[in-house]
């Protein structure tokens, strides 16, 4: 039985992974503030409560789950950061709101990485998912929401070194971009339905060979310029 840990699982684009997981048979840790709103959903499903800035907690969960293997770990949680646009525009610098938005976004899924990298590493797949977005590329970049797109290069940069600090443990590490989504985050004018984003990337991740290492994908599996 293959297994995925997932950060975010109740919410948005990480509820549709822990449901698309679900009905391909898998064995899924839902990782989520509010785990309980995982209840009735269909399948192996395994929820733990867990604030993914509490690394004491990403620790204590590591250690729970010592004896597993993760085939998938789906780094999933962000933050768009609170009044996303305006706050975030030239002028308006707010290092709170920076600290936060990194805390979440780049801060987190290194730490996720580093205390479940042997789970993932004993697995068959040995796939670590970073979902990022195209906002952190600095090659498409035009502009404005300085701490998301910020938090979401880091976390870039973080995905390509784990790409070559791991690869010696055959680990396959990918910076994913779902596209822009309709879920509370990416709102109801966004270009895609999650139908249209979380299939596509269950199937790309499945997909995902050795020599994919170290690579930005989007949703469908094309390539993204960092
Ligand atoms: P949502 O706002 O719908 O969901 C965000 C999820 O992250 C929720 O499950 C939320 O949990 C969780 N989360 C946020 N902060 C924390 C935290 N501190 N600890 C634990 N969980 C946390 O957003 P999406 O589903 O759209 O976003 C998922 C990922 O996709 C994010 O990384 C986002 O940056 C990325 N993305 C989304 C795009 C889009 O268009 N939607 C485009 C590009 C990237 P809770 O329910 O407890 O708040």
């Amino acid at each position: 039985m293959s297994t995925v840990l997932i950060t975010g699982a109740a919410r948005g684009l990480g509820l549709e992974f822990t449901k698309q997981y679900a009905a391909k048979g898998w064995k899924i840790h839902a990782c989520a503030r509010n785990p309980e709103s995982l209840i009735g959903i269909e399948g192996d499903i395994h929820p733990h409560k867990l604030e993914v800035t509490d690394y004491d907690a990403v620790k204590a969960l590591a250690k729970e789950l010592s004896a597993e293997a993760i085939d998938v770990l789906i780094c999933n949680a962000g933050v768009g950061g609170e009044g996303s646009h305006a706050g975030q525009a030239f002028g308006s610098f707010d290092p709170v709101l920076w600290r936060h938005v990194f805390e979440v976004n780049s801060f987190a899924p290194l730490m996720m990485a580093e205390a479940f990298a042997e789970h993932v590493a004993r697995s068959t797949e040995r796939k670590l998912i970073a979902i990022s977005s195209i906002l952190g590329s600095l090659a498409s970049n035009n502009g404005g929401r300085y701490a998301y797109r910020a938090s979401k290069t880091a976390l870039n940069m973080e995905w390509s070194c784990l790409a070559k600090d791991l690869a010696p443990r055959g680990i396959i590490c990918i910076a994913l971009h779902p596209g822009w989504v309709q879920t509370d985050m990416g709102g109801s004018t966004a270009s895609l339905t999650i139908d249209q984003s979380v299939p596509p990337m269950v199937k790309t991740i499945a997909a995902l060979k050795p020599s994919d290492n170290g690579r930005f994908l989007q949703y469908d599996g094309t390539e993204l310029a960092w």
